[in-house]
């Protein structure tokens, strides 16, 4: 079938990849015919401070580890909330002069048949160790065994380690690679997930198997929603696939903001 993206060449990312382990429909939908949430939906304005909160910090979190001189007081009022999590990330995160800081750090592989790319808050390079730093400030604390599995974690480790010589200019051993969910509300409770050669094989086997699913789906034909309905109440499609609009005031806030890609929603200028 022919959309605005033909699969051969999407750039897989780990939101599209979940979205796919969700629904192959809403991937299709999002990633193939390029309909996306648009920020005046009412489930976007529902949550926009939620969202607006979490872009400003980690706009902020990205210049302080680019040592951008920021007036950060100037939230005091404004924004007491996001000014109480960017003071417990500069004491919690002593900047070091050995280390290497890179925010906002974009890796993309493309070697067949895995096309893929990432989006890092911030990798730091110990110079004995990579770490992988994501910044979580919406919904409950987070869970470990959720995260441990989920496709943020698998791509974002594989990918570093496959391309780190891009980042920083050296092969690197998955042991000496670890990701870090932070979340300001709960910043002495990181979660840490280390890495190892035999996860990094397995991550691989996950990653092609996915991607060759997906190369090799026929929607027209392949696709049973009834396979997939327990995703239906809190998907963006939901009134297109069965003309129910997502119940803002039953649902479970957390459910949702898991659906929403946050790279769709529009900047904001700070
Ligand atoms: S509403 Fe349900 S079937 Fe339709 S795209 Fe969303 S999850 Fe898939």
């Amino acid at each position: 079938m022919t959309g605005i993206n033909n699969i051969e060449n999407i750039i897989f990312s780990q939101m599209s990849l979940s979205t796919f382990k969700k629904c192959p429909l809403k991937f299709k939908l999002k990633y193939i015919d390029g309909i996306r949430w648009k920020n005046s939906s009412p489930v976007i304005r529902h949550f926009a401070e939620v969202f607006e909160k979490g872009k400003k910090f980690h706009l902020l979190a990205e210049r302080y580890f680019q040592g951008i001189s920021t007036d950060f007081e100037r939230f005091k009022e404004e924004e007491p909330e996001i000014y109480e999590w960017i003071n417990k990330l500069k004491e919690y995160f002593v900047i070091k002069k050995e280390h290497t800081y890179l925010p906002e750090y974009q890796l993309r592989m493309i070697e067949d048949p895995i096309r893929l790319q990432a989006k890092y808050d911030l990798i730091v390079d110990t110079k004995g160790e990579l770490q992988v730093w994501d910044w979580k400030t919406a919904g409950k604390r987070l869970k470990r065994d959720k995260l441990e599995q989920s496709f943020q974690t698998i791509v974002y480790l594989y990918l570093l380690k496959e391309k780190s010589e891009l980042a920083v200019d050296r092969k690197v051993n998955a042991e000496d690679i670890k990701m870090i969910y932070l979340q300001p509300n709960y910043i002495d409770s990181p979660v840490v997930i280390d890495y190892t050669e035999e996860k990094h094989k397995r991550f691989e086997e996950v990653i092609k198997n996915t991607i060759d699913t997906i190369n090799n789906y026929d929607f027209m034909n392949d696709f049973d929603k009834s396979l997939y309905k327990k995703h239906c109440k809190y998907c963006e499609f939901n009134f297109l696939c069965n003309n129910e609009r997502i119940n803002l005031f039953k649902s479970d806030d957390e459910e949702i903001i898991d659906e929403i890609d946050w790279d769709d929603i529009e900047e904001i200028v700070i």
